[in-house]
């Protein structure tokens, strides 16, 4: 595998790419690799393929509209676009009405400071600390982590980073410059950290009063992760914005931003605004309505809700001095640990299991919501022979 950047000595370094491993197939929650070697999947693409690999569904989709039309010019009608759109605005919170359809999770963000731009006549961002919003110009402005940023700067003037579930910080950041407000409601890349009611209902509240938006990034919370379709509906939240991709596609690379009433009625959002070669292609759309279709008939939302239930508590029965904390919601968990991770990701993936890093410390599952119950007991088996020394003894497996 060729990279432009030697990641070799980041702790993102590589799910993949520092480990000999090169998955050649997949099947629900499994990969296997080139020699036959099988694991479990924790990772989902960084959280794609929750409705799991190797979809027969999805590829009928791909073939028979490859059959029909690939692509579309956006400024004219396609069907199979048509009905995603349509899709969408039933699925996702009341008031999203109208829908970009686009490629990627940076590009939902960078369309969506865009929008928020046009419609408030502002441009200043505030993001939280620990954010991750993608890597184009202004979606990295957004993003926290100093070592993606810097090697970049300058980046976006006008952009401030909060303390994340503080309003205090907020309420002294958003000012009458302030465009909009961007929030992972379950920050991922940062180390999985849940946003709390009184956070996101104040949050809400401060960006009426100051007139600025709330652009919700669910790039990878969305279509079921957290244990329902949107995180938004745990906390009975209607963004301004809202950001997808990820799951959405099943693999396939899609991506939307929605917009509610205060950007639409702000009647700076005219056609031609925003615009994009390959978003909204009838390929992508194609395998997101099969994928919907599958998370709605498999009703892996609340699948994910009671497995991610009963990971947690499982994992937070684990009597290790290695943990420092278990968080999560929904099949999005973290494991803090009081050390780095990667060495333990490292063992995992020896033991059959490939998981994420989120941060330096914090070992994280983003499973495909499909993943069976054998098979996360598997995955907390192994994770207590590594951390917990008492199981690595028990069960005679424990060699780290
Ligand atoms: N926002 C969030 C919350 C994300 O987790 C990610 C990807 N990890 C992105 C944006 C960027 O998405 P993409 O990699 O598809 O550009």
């Amino acid at each position: 595998m060729s990279t432009i950047i030697d990641l070799e000595n980041t702790y993102t370094s590589g799910v993949y790419s520092k480990r000999p491993v090169a998955i050649v197939r997949g099947s629900a929650a499994l990969l296997w690799d080139d020699e036959g070697r099988e694991y479990i999947d924790c990772v989902a693409g960084h959280g794609v393929a929750s409705i799991g690999h190797g979809r027969s569904e999805v590829a009928a989709a791909l073939a028979a509209q490859a059959q029909r039309i690939i692509t579309c010019p956006e400024i004219v009608y396609n069907d199979v676009r048509a009905r995603l759109l349509e899709r969408l605005a039933q699925l996702t919170p009341e008031g999203l009405s109208r829908i970009f359809l686009c490629n990627s999770g940076t590009e939902a963000v960078e369309g969506a400071f865009k929008f928020a731009r046009l419609a408030t006549g502002r441009t200043g961002i505030v993001a939280a600390l620990r954010s991750f919003h993608g890597r184009s110009l202004g979606a990295l402005s957004a993003t926290w982590e100093p070592h993606y940023r810097e090697p970049f700067a300058p980046l976006l003037p006008g952009v401030t980073h909060v303390r994340y579930n503080n309003l205090d910080a907020a309420r002294e950041a958003i000012t009458e410059q302030t465009a909009a407000v961007i929030i992972e409601l379950v920050q991922g890349e940062g180390g999985v950290h849940v946003a709390t009611e009184e956070y996101v209902a104040g949050l809400a509240a401060l960006c009426r009063e100051r007139g600025a938006l709330l652009i919700v990034d669910e790039v990878q919370t969305g279509f079921g992760r957290t244990g329902k379709l949107f995180a938004c509906q745990h906390y009975n939240l209607q963004p301004d914005i809202l950001c997808l991709a990820k799951a959405l596609g099943g693999g396939v690379p899609m991506g939307a931003i929605c917009l509610g009433p205060r950007v639409t009625e702000s009647g700076r959002i005219t056609r031609g605004a925003h615009g994009s070669t390959f978003g909204g292609n009838p390929l992508a759309c194609a395998a997101a309505l099969a994928t919907l279709d599958i998370l709605e008939h498999e009703a892996l939302p609340a699948r994910s809700a009671e497995l991610g239930a009963y990971a947690l508590a499982r994992l937070r029965e684990l009597n290790s001095p290695l943990i420092r904390e278990v968080r999560g919601l929904g099949l999005m968990i973290g494991i803090e640990l009081g050390r780095r991770v990667q060495p333990y990701l490292e063992k995992l993936c020896e033991r059959g299991v490939l998981a994420l890093p989120a941060g330096p410390n914090v070992l994280r599952l983003l499973p495909p919501l499909v993943i069976s119950r054998e098979q996360l007991d598997r995955v907390i088996e192994i994770i207590a022979e590594l951390l917990v020394p008492a199981a690595a003894n028990g069960t005679g497996s424990g060699n780290s």
